[in-house]
């Protein structure tokens, strides 16, 4: 199945999470890592009282199921020292997002897939268009058009 990762980091050396996190994804059992996207930097949702955020989206070909590929990027958010905070959208040193697993819909206690928040966040929409060119959400969407109806509030990518 492919499925892409949403990668998002603002603590601890941000770029080096991120980069971190794709030769864990790489790692992963039963996976492939089939393209990873550009660094962005981008500005914080929620709390403004914190660090801007590097982004990224990868890629994967994997047979795990959508659950167990849960669990497998909560291992690595913990491996990088993800701390579980009662504050939403706090400072984080990883969060990885499933943002589609195939052309599926799942909705359970665990997994909204495609991820609820994908359609309206820069800083998933573009890294993904970057990879993705022509992709269409299971509902028959294009990514590219919602990319154009989305600001990029300042979303950069990071060259270095
Ligand atoms: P947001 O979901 O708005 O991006 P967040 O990523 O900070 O916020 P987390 O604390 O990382 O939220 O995750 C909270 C819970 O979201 C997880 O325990 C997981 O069960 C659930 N979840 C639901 N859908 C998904 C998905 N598509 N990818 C990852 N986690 C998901
Ligand atoms: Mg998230
Ligand atoms: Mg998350």
């Amino acid at each position: 199945m492919i499925s892409y990762i949403a990668i998002g980091s603002n603590q601890a050396t941000p770029i080096k999470q991120a980069r971190q996190a794709i030769v864990a994804l790489k790692a992963l059992p039963r996976t492939q890592l089939i393209n990873s996207s550009s660094l962005y930097s981008s500005a914080p949702m929620g709390p403004q009282d914190q660090p801007d955020y590097v982004n990224a989206v990868a890629q994967l070909d994997t047979q795990l199921s959508a659950l167990q590929l849960l669990d497998e990027l909560q291992k690595i958010e913990l491996s990088q020292g993800r701390e579980r905070k009662a504050k939403r959208w706090g400072p984080r040193t990883l969060d990885l997002d499933i943002i589609l697993y195939g052309n599926e819909e799942i909705n359970n206690a665990r997994l909204t897939i495609p991820h609820y928040g994908m359609k309206v966040r820069e800083f998933v929409l573009y890294p993904l268009l970057e990879i993705a060119e022509n992709l269409v959400l299971p509902d028959g969407t294009a990514l590219s058009k919602l990319a154009a109806q989305c600001d990029k509030n300042g979303l950069i990518i990071i060259n270095d």
